[in-house]
């Protein structure tokens, strides 16, 4: 059963335990209800009650369902298929309430817009759907006040109706919110180096095999380097670990602001960062790696003044893969530091 779940509802191409997989499973069970229950209803429409307009919209909505779900499986266009399935409710509840009006207390079944809407979208997107089908279903229902004769629809049921609506969208808003807060503070201490605000090894990790397989299948360079400061124990010795941290987090600062938008910084451990440079060659990485030595070189620290690092740095090449990769870039690195360090070495293979 729980393996029949996974196949049909859990994606084996985005991560598991983000909110982007959680998203797409959303989208599927929310399809796969929207079909059961627009064929269950479809067969009591059409055989029983001998509405055949809703009948029609029933059919229309088992179809769409059905499609989103292979389509997202297909091309795991999470957006889109939201958009589709979250749209067709959305004009779904709206041409229910059109058509059936309050009979045997229809309007009832609204309820559950802003559960899928909101579940679906997010709190912002997904609230806004839902004010935006109220908008439309409270108007229909404010106008058939006395006129509606089917049960009694009178004001008091009106603003029942509204405030009991409005307050199970709230609870839902909030839940919503909660969880979408907890997953992004999750996902932020999984990715991120407390100290220096960059990304952490584990991220690092991450992007490098992905920067691997880009550059594999689209033959594209990719440079990496690894670089440490220079006589920092001496720092921690002389100044103290707080001061040495000061250093991390203001270096950390200074080499993010030089880095271009599709280059990776983050720290490896320690006094140890790692700079991944995607599409360039070894000779204007060299140059990008200088320009990052002399600028840390040329930076005022406080307390101690300036400070200087070693640079290894090393190109991919398809024979390379992630370990290998950095223990050349190690390797280099330490030739720097036995170099004299507050320099760059490339990495040659023998
Ligand atoms: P080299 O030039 O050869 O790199 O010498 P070094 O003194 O920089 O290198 P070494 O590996 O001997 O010392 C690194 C020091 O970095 C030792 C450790 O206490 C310090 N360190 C590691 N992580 C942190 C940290 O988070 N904060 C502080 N303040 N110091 C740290
Ligand atoms: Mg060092
Ligand atoms: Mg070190």
């Amino acid at each position: 059963m729980s393996h029949l779940f996974h196949r049909i509802f859990v994606s084996n191409r985005i991560s598991p335990n983000t909110y982007a997989s959680r998203q797409y499973s959303l989208v599927m069970i929310f399809a796969a209800l929207g079909a059961s229950t627009f064929g269950f209803f479809f067969f009591y429409n059409a055989l029983f009650l001998h509405y055949y307009t809703i009948a029609l919209i029933d059919t229309i909505g088992f179809s769409i369902s059905i499609a989103s779900m292979i389509f997202l499986r297909r091309t795991h266009r999470i957006k889109l298929s939201t958009f589709i399935v979250t749209s067709y409710f959305f004009i779904f509840f709206v041409a229910f309430t059109y058509f059936n009006k309050n009979e045997s207390f229809g309007l009832i079944w609204n309820i559950f817009f802003c559960i899928i809407a909101i579940n679906l979208n997010g709190h912002k997107k997904g609230l806004l759907y839902t004010l935006a089908l109220y908008g439309c279903v409270f108007w229909m229902a404010h106008k058939g006040i006395g006129v509606w004769q089917q049960g009694l629809w009178d004001k008091v049921a009106f603003f029942r109706y509204v405030f009991s609506l409005g307050l199970l969208t709230f609870v839902v808003y909030v839940m919503e919110l909660a969880l979408y807060t907890s997953y992004t503070k999750l996902q932020k201490l999984a990715e991120e180096d407390e100290l220096t605000q960059t990304y952490n090894r584990r991220k690092l990790k991450e992007i490098l095999q992905r920067e691997i397989e880009r550059s594999n299948r689209y033959e594209t360079s990719l440079c990496v380097a690894l670089f440490d400061i220079d006589n920092f124990k001496n720092i921690n010795d002389t100044y103290g670990h707080n001061v040495g941290d000061e250093v991390l987090r203001y270096l950390a600062k200074i080499v993010k602001n030089a880095i271009r938008v599709n280059d990776t910084f983050g720290r490896c451990g320690g006094e140890e960062f790692l700079l991944i440079l995607p599409n360039v060659s070894l000779e204007e990485a060299k140059i990008a790696c200088e320009k990052i030595r002399f600028i840390i070189t040329q930076t005022e620290f406080e307390t101690i003044g300036s400070i200087t690092c070693s640079f290894g740095l090393c190109a991919y090449s398809a024979t390379s893969n992630f370990d290998t990769l950095i223990s050349q870039c190690d390797h280099a690195m330490y030739k720097a530091k036995s170099a004299g360090k507050n320099c760059v070495n490339v990495f040659v293979s023998k």
